[in-house]
């Protein structure tokens, strides 16, 4: 039988030390007692049915029936004076149920030296004056094992699951600790909670004791109809001596603390023996649960505040520094803790564009980007929480160990860029009480005894899957990051915009100065030409072997200074000039290049390998025709091998970029494309570059051999093939390795 379901208020029983008496409205007539009854009052008459002044001395008798109306279900009332019965003095517990009125009797106890409300008051005073709860809990229990002399007095606190966990103790110092163990719902059953959700104190001095039964008159229904919720002397649930038993406890006094009209958690305090508490000295412990509770509210919501506080301060701290950096996500990484505690996750996922950063506790970086596609269509606003992932999205399972808890904050939707924190399975991080299959027993019939270990299971069962929740200010701060990011990309994006605006009118200044700077340096140049002309012609008799020498060395260099002015005049103009752009049939082109470089390159022919038909691109025709030239006419020009080849073609989409690099294991200096544009390329098996030079070459004038040597040049080529390709918006580079060859890579 499953005695978690049994309704343990109706047991009709009670322990066996005190008399319970259960008395007709208003009538005072007995209609059930405990069968204990003759036995106490040393009688043998059949009490049922007579009338309490049969058992009582009429005056309290008279006393109860002038203030009935005083008495109500709240809770039972102590009559002030003690009752003797076969001279012993006990203390009269009254209090109302739907039908009747119930009388218990409990013997009185001596009480101590000192006046119990003495102490209680000095602990309220020493709880007053501390700030956290978790001292203030922690000196709670100290005080009520002072006051209440048990062997551990603990605090428990419920989870939304309701399972509790231990918050606070105090004990003898030879017992283990239960500190910080966890207990599942189960092993406070649902009725007994809602018992202690009243605010009621539940003492039970002596577990191992045989209970007594009721008897009740006339009507066998009657029991059922009897609600012993509020007595005092309520019998125990089976269950729960056992539990007790298996802790090795055989006393208990529990005390309800209640916040927001619910059961927060529990102050249960525990004896190895039977331990009789006077009915003063826990009627003082109640009081102090009531004033604990109420402080505890206090506490709870200046925590919350506290925290909330907490997160803030973090926030603006980690918006302040990721505002000064460049790299985002490197602000965001380091150190990593900042983005942890932002929502006191245990991971964090950093997704830009299609690269994945990962911070602390986490899935893999492939199991991340599937999680992201999944989730993305799960945000609203944002944001997507949850704290059972593997419910929704049963691919997590095997990741639940880490990521059982998931909020993903949707940065930008359009550029890809999403923080993601994870949180671990609860089970993972519970310390559970006690070995949870230990008691399980299974007897010779097979037939399982529930005990309350086995209850284990059941909140396994609840707990399975499921992370801690994520709170309501800890979303805030997500979504407060959002913004906070949303606004620093914008701010750069505009600075961006502005330090542009600015390099292009920069550039084009400087285009304009170099183009009018060339061409006035050409009229002086030619000056110099044409008077050096004049001389070498007009003064040939008078100079001798050696000035005419010089006179033709400078003829020579002027006509090279005009060749470079006129490469920097190109190169200005380029800078100027508007692009014409068309589709163009790259095929056309490229032929018509090398049939001119055939012609001005008679002694070179190169094995030409086109491996597939070039597309069709838009572009600037005439620019694009000199970037072939130029890239083409290196690849003849730069070449020793006797078997020269040169391929030109174009790479697929997917193997655009530092990808497209896989096959050809060259140095390379290449930077991450864009997906959707095509990426050309133009190899020799030529002399190679050396990897330092792979970017020095693109400079103006950059000429990594001597004037007369590979048919000369002026160093200007690349950097105009470049200029025009980034005219086009686009990229070149280039992977090379000396004495193999060179690929010049660009897109279109
Ligand atoms: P130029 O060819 O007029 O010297 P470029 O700007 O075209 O000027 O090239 C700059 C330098 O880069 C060249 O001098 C050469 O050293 C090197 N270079 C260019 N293309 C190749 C190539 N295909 N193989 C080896 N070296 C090259």
């Amino acid at each position: 039988m499953n005695h978690y379901f049994e309704p343990i208020h109706f047991s009709g029983s009670i322990q066996p030390h005190g008399i319970l008496l259960v008395l007709s409205d208003p009538e005072l007539t007995l209609v059930c007692v405990s069968a204990n009854i003759q036995e106490q009052f040393g009688i043998s008459e059949d009490l049922l049915n007579q009338s309490l002044s049969t058992l009582l001395d009429v005056q309290v008798v008279d006393a109860i029936r002038q203030s009935l109306h005083l008495i109500d279900s709240a809770s039972p009332i102590k009559l002030q004076e003690s009752i003797l019965v076969s001279e012993r003095s006990f203390n009269g517990l009254v209090h109302r149920t739907e039908n009747f009125i119930i009388l218990e009797l409990e013997p009185t106890l001596p009480l101590g030296l000192f006046s119990v409300p003495a102490f209680v008051r000095r602990a309220i005073a020493k709880l007053r004056q501390v700030s956290s709860s978790h001292e203030f809990l922690h000196l709670l229990t100290q005080e009520l094992r002072r006051i209440t002399e048990f062997d551990r007095v603990m605090v428990y606190q419920f989870d939304q699951y309701e399972a509790g966990t231990v918050m606070a103790e105090a004990k003898r110092d030879d017992l283990p600790s239960y500190l910080g163990l966890h207990y599942p719902a189960t092993d406070i059953p649902e009725q007994v909670r809602a018992l202690y959700a009243r605010g009621l104190l539940r003492f039970i001095p002596d577990l191992t004791a045989q209970s007594i039964s009721l008897v009740a008159a006339c009507d066998p229904l009657m029991q059922q109809r009897l609600d012993l919720s509020l007595a005092v002397l309520r019998g125990v649930d089976p269950c729960c001596v056992e539990y007790h038993q298996n802790m090795g406890v055989a006393a208990i006094m529990v005390i309800a603390l209640i916040h927001n009209q619910k059961l927060w958690g529990l102050i249960a305090c525990h004896h190895q023996t039977p331990k009789y508490v006077p009915y003063e000295v826990r009627e003082a412990c109640e009081l102090l649960g009531e004033f604990v509770s109420l402080e505890l509210a206090k506490k709870v919501n200046s925590e919350e505040l506290d925290y909330i506080i907490k997160l803030r301060s973090l926030q603006s701290e980690f918006v302040e520094s990721i505002s000064q950096v460049d790299n985002l996500k490197e602000a965001l990484v380091n150190p990593a803790p900042r983005l942890l505690d932002l929502v006191n996750a245990t991971g964090s996922a950093i997704y830009l564009e299609d690269e994945i950063t990962l911070v602390g506790v986490t899935p893999t970086v492939e199991q991340v980007r599937v999680l992201i596609q999944w989730a993305d269509t799960q945000v609203k606003d944002a944001l997507f929480h949850t704290d059972s992932l593997p419910k929704l999205y049963p691919e997590a399972v095997v990741f639940k160990d880490v990521a059982s808890g998931l909020v993903l904050l949707q940065i930008s939707k359009v550029r890809r860029y999403y923080i993601l924190w994870f949180r671990p399975e609860v089970l993972q991080t519970v310390n559970w009480a006690g070995d949870p299959n230990a008691s399980i027993t299974i007897s010779t019939d097979g037939s399982v005894t529930l005990s309350p270990r086995q209850s284990f299971e059941k909140w396994q069962e609840t707990v399975r899957l499921t992370s801690l929740p994520w709170k309501a200010c800890e979303l805030d701060q997500a979504l407060d990051l959002r913004s906070a990011i949303v606004g620093i990309v914008l701010n750069k994006a505009d600075e961006l915009a502005r330090i542009n605006q600015e390099l292009e009118r920069t550039n084009q200044e400087l285009d304009s100065f170099s183009y009018a700077a060339s061409h006035d340096l050409k009229e002086p140049l030619r000056g110099i030409h044409n008077y050096s002309m004049l001389l070498l012609k007009g003064y040939e008799s008078v100079l001798d072997q050696v000035g005419k020498n010089r006179l033709q060395t400078l003829i020579r260099l002027t006509r090279r200074m005009e060749s470079l002015i006129d490469v920097l005049l190109k190169f200005s103009r380029l800078g100027q000039a508007e692009l014409h752009l068309v589709p163009t049939d790259l095929n056309q082109l490229v032929n018509q290049v090398l049939e001119d470089l055939r012609v001005s390159h008679q002694d070179i022919q190169p094995d030409i390998r086109i491996p597939r038909l070039l597309p069709t691109v838009v572009c600037d025709p005439i620019l694009i025709n000199e970037v072939f030239m130029n890239l083409l006419s290196n690849a003849f020009k730069y070449n020793d091998k006797a078997e020269q080849w040169i391929s030109i073609g174009y790479l697929e989409q997917k193997e655009g970029g530092r990808q497209g690099a896989r096959d050809i294991s060259f140095n390379s200096h290449t930077p991450s494309l864009p997906h959707s544009l095509i990426t050309f390329y133009v190899q020799d098996n030529g002399i190679g570059i050396r990897a330092r030079h792979l970017e020095t070459i693109f400079r103006l004038f950059k000429r990594l051999h001597e004037q007369n040597l590979y048919g000369g040049g002026t160093g200007a080529g690349l950097t105009i093939t470049k200029k025009i390709i980034e005219r086009h918006g686009r990229q070149i580079w280039v992977e090379s390795t000396v004495g193999i060859g060179s690929t010049f890579y660009f897109t279109l």
